[in-house]
């Protein structure tokens, strides 16, 4: 059996094997947060495209401002203000943040290490050339190659397209990924379920879980446990990129999911993992399709849904697959697992100081939605690990919509 490293490479080499070049869209830079570019942006000038003063202060050339000198000011610069007159010998312009620096200045001396008295400015320190001051072009020279394709757009990212004017991103378009769950006792969320049977919450986290992962969530709702209605939904899915599906890959009699899987000619690349919550998991291809079959109790989907598709996602945005948030942190209680599996229990991590510290979660297993409300995190045990005593460092799983 895999371990969940072995698995998440698994996934990562065959789809990067496969992954083709995507269909492209523009998307106006209020709308684009989550997608992968899939153009480079340039500038559109030089960054900044004059020499800008980084403090409100006195623009100098530094050599006329020794401490103790007192300089008559010439004017004031603002923000935005048209720049052209240079900076008379002897003399020294009040400047404020963000405007252009005058030709003949070589340093802005902040207000604070200044006395003003009428139109006298007198200086307390010794002036470096070039101190607060960002030269003209420093940051980037015109028609700069400044985003490249397969960056992920985050606010940054977004914000530096909006400072060159690239109102308009050209993006791979978000990989669809079909969500199918199967269970006789499943009902769609709006309807009232019977004494024994439950709503299908699975279908809801791993639509979230998709999006989080920069993916369009394509909802084919629920397939009964018999191998007609499976092999339809499952054929649907078969349209979209990934089809992910939750339940019927245990060992249960109805558990069919492979089995139709595997007469639709699908070939799997693993169908277990030595995990805890998520052993049954299993991935594969059917046709283009890559087909992702998570075990249906509610946390064992949430897990293999992040350690195994959404690495998939990623590579099918166009971008590179994201390494987990995995981060060191002391345990706060002590810990019995059994050996053999990676744990990923529940978890609540909380800095102290810098610290992070854990503490795993009473809970009730893998159905235990109500205590992962609790957590940001899972606590990760190794499959070597038994024991773990108060105080040790352990791996903890960030969950990444909550941290
Ligand atoms: P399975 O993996 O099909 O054996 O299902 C394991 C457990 O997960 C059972 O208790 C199911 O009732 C539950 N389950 C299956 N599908 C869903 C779903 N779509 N939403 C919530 N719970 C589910
Ligand atoms: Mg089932």
């Amino acid at each position: 059996m895999l371990s969940y490293e072995q698995a998440r490479r698994t996934v990562i080499e065959q789809v990067a094997k496969a992954r083709r070049p995507r269909a492209t869209a523009n998307v106006s830079v209020w709308d684009a947060l989550g997608f992968v570019l899939a153009e480079q942006v340039r500038t559109d000038r030089e960054y900044p495209p004059f020499d800008r003063s980084t403090r409100d202060g006195y623009a100098v050339r530094a050599a006329d401002a020794a401490p103790g000198t007192a300089l008559r000011c010439a004017g004031e610069i603002k923000a935005g203000d048209t720049v052209t007159q240079p900076l008379a010998a002897g003399t020294c312009v009040q400047i404020m943040t963000g405007a252009a620096v005058p030709a003949g200045a070589d340093a802005v001396v902040m207000i604070e290490h200044t006395h003003r008295d009428g139109d006298m400015v007198r200086f307390d320190r010794v002036a470096q050339p070039g101190q607060n001051i960002v030269a003209r072009a420093s940051e980037a020279k015109s028609g700069q190659t400044i985003l490249s394709a397969g960056m992920r757009l985050g606010y940054a990212e977004l914000a530096l397209a909006a400072q060159v004017g690239a109102s308009q991103l050209c993006c791979s378009a978000k990989p669809r990924v079909a969500i199918l769950s199967t269970g006789d006792e499943v009902v769609a969320i709006d309807q009232s379920p019977g004494a024994f049977q439950i709503r299908n919450s699975n279908s809801v986290s791993l639509a979230a879980q998709v999006r989080l992962a920069g993916g369009q969530p394509v909802l084919l709702g629920n397939a009964a446990d018999n191998v007609e209605d499976l092999r339809a939904k499952i054929q649907c899915g078969l349209q979209e990129d990934v089809l992910v599906l939750s339940g019927g890959v245990s060992m249960g009699k109805y558990d069919l999911v492979e089995t139709v899987l595997k007469d639709l000619g699908a070939e799997f690349y693993f169908d277990s993992v030595a995990i805890r919550p998520g052993k049954p998991a299993v991935f594969g291809k059917c046709g283009d399709t890559f087909v992702f079959g998570l075990p249906g109790n509610p946390v064992s989907t949430m897990v293999t849904f992040e350690l195994f598709v959404a690495p998939a996602v990623d590579l099918l945005s166009g971008a590179a697959a994201r390494d987990l948030p995995l981060v060191q942190a002391k345990l706060g209680a002590a810990l019995n697992e059994k050996q053999g599996l990676t744990h990923f229990l529940p978890a609540r991590v909380e800095w102290r100081d810098t610290t992070p510290e854990v503490k795993p979660l009473p809970w009730q297993g893998s159905g235990d939605v109500a205590t992962l409300t609790r957590a940001n995190c899972f606590l990760v045990i190794a499959a070597d690990r038994g024991q773990v005593n108060e105080g040790e460092t352990v791996p903890i799983l960030l969950r990444k919509d909550m941290i």
